[in-house]
């Protein structure tokens, strides 16, 4: 058992996929409003607090696993 970080309510986190889905005692998907404002405002945030930097350092970063994902194709043939 866990507590929603948002509304303190008793949840267990579930993993579905690559995600954990909060779910309450009855089995439904745990969501409040506390936890949708936070979430939606993150979503509202998010791209504007990156600094430029850290956002060519994202891409670099997205670039270079490309690149080393063709050579290692490469190499096997
Ligand atoms: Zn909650």
């Amino acid at each position: 058992m866990a507590r929603c970080k948002y509304c303190q309510k008793e949840i267990t986190w579930m993993k579905e996929g690559r995600k954990n889905v909060p779910v309450e005692a009855d089995g439904g998907i745990h969501k409040c409003e506390q936890m949708l404002k936070m979430r939606s405002s993150l979503k509202t945030i998010q791209p504007t607090t990156l600094s430029p930097e850290e956002i060519a350092k994202y891409e670099q970063g997205m670039n270079q696993q490309v690149k080393e994902k063709a050579e290692k194709k490469a190499k096997k043939k």
